[in-house]
């Protein structure tokens, strides 16, 4: 049994609670952090980053087959976390010129960089080539011609993988959901673009072209939709086999599954990918095709479970048998996704976390749109201002999302392990967010 079953909370990672019976992560006290640098602050637990990349690798390994395991920058990045993929040897998608752009300052290998987007700028696809990214995704005709032009430009060739939309809707919430056919990703397979791109793509010998790729959508909890999808694309290489070309990478995306609330019954990284390797050994072995390198690209995966989030409690607004509201100094600035997709979390005091609950509570943030609220409808023991609250499982598209909404600045980000914090995103000042507005003066005032 999980501790979290007989505690009050879930214990990710290196959570628990301490000697002085605080919230503890990567052996630092959350309160200290909190006194430290301030919330809100969104706190990273290191050690658990790299057990899912190890976690990830091992079954590859232990199969023996050709991979590659790119971390989906979007879910959340930082020179720091470009820096510690790049020691635990992973790569990266990355999918507009800022995200090349902090990579380059991070001295991440970009020649392990995927670049995604359905609409890649000139700009971007020439800092791109210029940059060394090693592997472009082709999303659209669009691209193809853009990047031919720029390779033709600057005498070069580069890796392609073509995204395939495979028609295939993952089990998942409808906003987060890219793989099926009604999708602005990739070339659909089913009206026969996906085949057109492809004689496109081997008529040009700038682009080197690799492979497929799909990514079919996020949170998901089970694997039939890889096996459908590796299913769709390995018909569709075994019919490109046919007229010539050999796919030496099937890239199957991420989307794997975690556990934000007990709702949440997500598979063990490893499990994913046993499957997957299962699958698309069998189904290749089928359509007697040479078994492509398995490349995965988890995001949310990697890194939700490994962020947890700091905040202050303020103010609190008591309406007899509707709600309590319990207002906290953060809100839909530095994490939308409540707001955007009514996410769950849950959330604990940071001082005392196995305290018994007495109340129900719900989480509202500090910005002006009465949907800006956290959590709905959580048990908690008896809090006051200045007390802080620990919310869980918000390494992933929290604060790769936040906004300076209201002009609040977007909250600083900690990484800790082995009992040490580090800084790693400095708070936002006032100053920073008003350093890019012109301020000429006029003189009829
Ligand atoms: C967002 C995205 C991912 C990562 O998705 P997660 O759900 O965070 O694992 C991987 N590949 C592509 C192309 C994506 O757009």
């Amino acid at each position: 049994m999980k501790a979290g079953d007989v505690l009050h909370y879930y214990q990710y990672g290196t959570q628990t609670t301490n000697q002085a019976g605080h919230l503890s992560i990567g052996g630092v006290d959350t309160l200290e952090l909190a006194h430290e640098y301030g919330t809100p602050l969104v706190v990273y637990d290191v050690a658990l980053i790299k057990q899912r990349i190890a976690e990830f690798k091992q079954v590859f390994e232990a199969a023996g087959v050709a991979y590659k395991v790119t971390y989906a920058s979007k879910a959340f990045t930082a020179i720091a976390m470009y820096q510690l993929l790049a020691e635990q040897g992973v790569g990266c998608d990355v999918v507009s010129g800022g995200e090349i752009y902090t990579a380059q300052q991070a001295g991440f290998p970009l020649a392990t960089a995927s670049f995604h987007g359905n609409n890649k700028s000139a700009a971007e696809l020439e800092y791109a080539v210029t940059a060394g990214v090693g592997t472009i995704v082709l999303d659209n005709f669009h691209e193809i011609d853009l990047l031919n032009d720029i390779l033709t430009t600057q005498d070069k060739t580069i890796d392609v993988l073509l995204r395939i939309s495979p028609g295939i809707s993952a089990h998942t919430h409808e906003y987060i959901m890219t793989g099926q056919e009604d999708s602005k990703f990739g070339f659909d397979l089913k009206s026969g673009q996906a085949t057109t791109a492809f004689e496109k793509v081997q008529a040009l010998p700038r682009l080197n072209l690799r492979g497929v790729h799909c990514h079919i959508g996020s949170q998901i909890f089970e694997t039939k939709g890889f096996e459908m999808a590796a299913e769709a694309m390995i018909a569709l290489l075994a019919q490109w086999q046919q007229q010539g070309f050999t796919a030496q990478v099937l890239n199957l995306g991420g989307g794997f599954g975690v556990r934000y609330t007990a709702e949440d019954q997500p598979l063990a990284p490893q499990d994913y990918v046993r499957d997957i390797v299962k699958i698309v050994k069998n189904q290749a072995a089928a359509a007697q095709l040479p078994l492509p390198e398995i490349w995965i690209e988890p995001g949310r995966s990697m890194v939700a479970e490994a962020g947890t989030s700091l905040y202050t409690i303020g103010s609190r607004k008591d309406l007899p048998g509707i709600r309590h509201y319990l207002a906290v100094d953060g809100g839909m600035g530095d994490n939308i996704r409540p707001a955007l997709y009514e996410a769950k979390y849950t959330a604990v005091l940071a001082n005392a976390p196995e305290a018994e609950p007495v109340e129900t509570v719900s989480i509202a943030g500090k910005y002006c749109e009465s949907g800006d609220m956290l959590v709905w409808d959580l048990p908690l023991p008896q809090s006051k201002p200045g007390d802080v609250l620990a919310m869980f499982v918000t390494g992933a598209y929290g604060y790769s999302m936040a906004s300076n909404y209201n002009r609040n600045p977007r909250p600083a980000v900690v990484f800790v392990e082995n009992g040490q914090a580090r800084l790693v995103i400095k708070r936002e000042t006032y100053a920073d967010m008003a350093h890019l507005d012109v301020n000429e003066s006029p003189s009829h005032l």
